[in-house]
C-alpha cells in the first residue's frame, strides 16, 4: 500500500515521507557537463525587472515580507543581480539522473518537412517527472530541507507541477501537500497516482481545507477550480503553518534562475555541432519558466556578445497573457495574497478555457518575460490548439518522441516557421519541455 492513507485528528490525509533527509552531497562524481552555476539574465538586462510589490502597502517588497512563504536562500535568489548562482552539489547530483538533457538534430521532421532549416530540439521529457520542471523542484526542495522546513505546499493544474515538487521531496526528505485544480483532479488521476507514490497528498481545489477554498466553494459550489484558486490555498496552509513553506513551480525569477540550465547545457552542446549560434528558438509558455531557461542564456549572449538570436514564445491563443494581456501590476492568485506581479496578465480572475495543455492555463506570465518581451529581446504568438497538436503529431510521427500538449505550441510554431523561406539555412531551435505519455487522452480526442 502507498504511503498516503494516514490521517490526522481531523480525519485529513496527512503526507508521508520515509526517506530519511539527506542535505550532503553523497560524493558520486558528476560529468562536468551538468552545470554548476545558474544564469540570471537580471546581470545583462538593459533595464531592471520592476520589483514584486507588497499587496497591501503596494510597495516593494521585503525579505522579511516574503520570510514566512520562501527560505532565505530563495528570497535572496528572487532579486540577485549576480550573473552566476552556484549550484549546490547535492543537487547537481541529482540533475546528474538526467541532466545534461540531449540536444537532438530532427533530421528526419527535417526531411518530412522538406525544410532547409537545420532543426533541433531540446528534449526535458528525460526527467524522472518527464518535464522541466523538477529543475527548479530539486533547487527549491533543498533550500527549504537546509533551513528547517519540513513540509511544502503548492499548487498545480494538470499535475506536472505537484508530481515534480513531489519528487523532489521524496528525495530530499520533506513532506509535500498539493492543492490540484478540481477539473484536472477530476479528469486526470494519473499524476495524482505519481504524487501518491512519491508520498505526498493532494486535495482537489478549491478544498473545504482553508478559508479560501471555503470562501470560492460558497460563490460558486460548481466551479472547476482554476490555478489562481489553487495558488490561494496552498499559500494560505503554508503561512498558517510554522514549519511549512510554499513552493511555486513557475513565474517568479528564481524559477527562471533555476530552470537555465537548460539553455546553458544548449550554448555548450552547440560547440559539437556546425552552429555558430541558434538563429530562432522556439519555446511554449504559460508561466514563462522553460522557456526563459532555455533562451535567457541565449539572450544574454545577445546582449554580452553580440549573436542574433531571435526568441518566440509560443502562447495557446485560448490563455494569450503575452499578445492579449495587459502589461500591469497583478496578484499571482484569485484571494488577492500574492505579491503584485508586473507582467502581461488577462486578469487574476480569467479562468481560461478547458484546453488540454493545462501547465498552459495561467492568467498572468512570468515578470523576467514579460520584461524581456517589453524591451523588444523575445517575441510572442499565439497558437490555436488544433495548430498545436498537428504540429505535435507531425513531431512524434517524424521523430518518434510524442511532446507534452505544452510543448506542442513550440514545435508548431517551429514547424510553420520551417515551412517558409525565411527559415533557409537557418538553425531553428525547440525547447521541447516535456513528454505526453500521461497526456494520451488529450492526444486521442484530437486524433
Ligand atoms: C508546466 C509546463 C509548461 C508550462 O510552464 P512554464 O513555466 O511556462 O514552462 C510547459 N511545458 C510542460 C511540459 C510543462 O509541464
Amino acid at each position: 500500500m502507498l504511503t498516503r492513507n494516514h490521517f490526522d485528528d481531523e480525519g485529513c490525509p496527512v503526507s508521508q515521507n520515509p526517506t530519511p533527509r539527506q542535505l550532503e552531497p553523497l560524493g558520486h562524481a558528476v560529468p562536468s557537463t551538468v552545470p554548476t552555476h545558474w544564469y540570471n539574465l537580471a546581470a545583462d538586462l538593459p533595464e531592471p525587472t520592476p520589483p514584486h510589490l507588497h499587496p497591501g502597502t503596494q510597495q516593494p517588497l521585503t525579505p522579511d515580507d516574503l520570510a514566512p512563504l520562501f527560505p532565505m536562500a530563495l528570497i535572496e535568489q528572487e532579486v540577485t543581480q549576480e550573473r552566476y548562482v552556484e549550484i549546490p552539489q547535492t543537487v547537481r547530483e541529482i540533475y546528474a539522473t538526467w541532466r545534461p538533457s540531449p540536444l537532438v538534430r530532427a533530421h528526419r521532421l527535417e526531411r518530412a518537412l522538406g525544410t532547409k532549416a537545420r532543426i533541433y530540439y531540446k528534449y526535458e521529457g528525460v526527467s524522472p517527472v518527464g518535464s522541466h520542471k523538477p529543475n527548479t523542484a530539486v533547487a527549491q526542495a533543498y533550500y527549504n530541507a537546509l533551513e528547517g522546513t519540513t513540509k511544502l505546499t503548492t499548487e498545480t493544474g494538470a499535475g506536472q507541477w505537484g508530481a515534480s515538487l513531489s519528487f523532489a521531496a521524496a528525495l530530499l526528505g520533506l513532506t509535500c501537500e498539493v492543492w490540484q485544480v478540481r477539473a484536472s483532479y477530476d479528469a486526470k488521476p494519473y499524476r495524482r497516482f505519481q504524487m501518491e507514490a512519491y508520498g505526498s497528498v493532494c486535495h482537489s481545489s478549491p478544498s473545504d481545507l482553508t478559508e479560501s477554498g471555503r470562501a470560492m466553494n460558497a460563490a460558486d459550489p460548481d466551479t472547476t477550480g482554476s490555478l489562481g484558486m489553487a495558488i490561494s490555498e496552498a499559500v494560505e496552509a503554508a503561512a498558517k503553518d510554522p514549519l511549512a513553506h510554499y513552493s511555486l513551480g513557475s513565474v517568479l525569477n528564481h524559477v527562471m534562475l533555476h530552470q537555465s540550465v537548460i539553455g546553458q547545457e544548449v550554448l555548450t552542446q552547440l560547440a559539437d555541432t556546425e552552429e555558430k549560434q541558434i538563429d530562432v528558438a522556439f519555446g511554449c509558455a504559460g508561466g514563462g519558466s522553460n522557456l526563459a531557461g532555455l533562451t535567457f542564456p541565449l539572450i544574454g549572449q545577445n546582449l554580452r556578445e553580440g549573436t542574433t538570436t531571435r526568441v518566440v514564445a509560443c502562447e495557446p491563443a485560448a490563455c494569450p497573457s503575452l499578445t492579449q494581456g495587459e502589461y500591469r501590476y497583478d496578484h499571482g492568485d484569485v484571494a488577492g495574497l500574492t505579491p503584485l506581479l508586473k507582467m502581461h496578465t488577462l486578469g487574476k480572475d480569467f479562468v481560461p478555457p478547458a484546453i488540454h495543455a493545462g501547465g498552459l492555463r495561467y492568467h498572468g506570465m512570468a515578470p523576467m518575460v514579460s520584461h524581456a518581451l517589453n524591451l523588444g529581446l523575445l517575441e510572442a504568438t499565439a497558437v490555436d490548439q488544433d495548430t498545436a497538436f498537428r504540429g505535435g503529431v507531425e513531431f512524434a510521427r517524424a521523430e518518434g518522441i510524442i511532446p507534452a500538449p505544452e510543448s506542442t505550441h513550440a514545435v508548431a510554431a517551429a514547424i510553420a516557421y520551417a515551412r517558409t523561406a525565411e527559415s533557409d539555412g537557418q538553425s531553428v531551435l525547440i525547447g521541447l519541455s516535456g513528454n505526453g505519455v500521461l497526456d494520451l487522452p488529450a492526444y486521442a480526442a484530437y486524433v
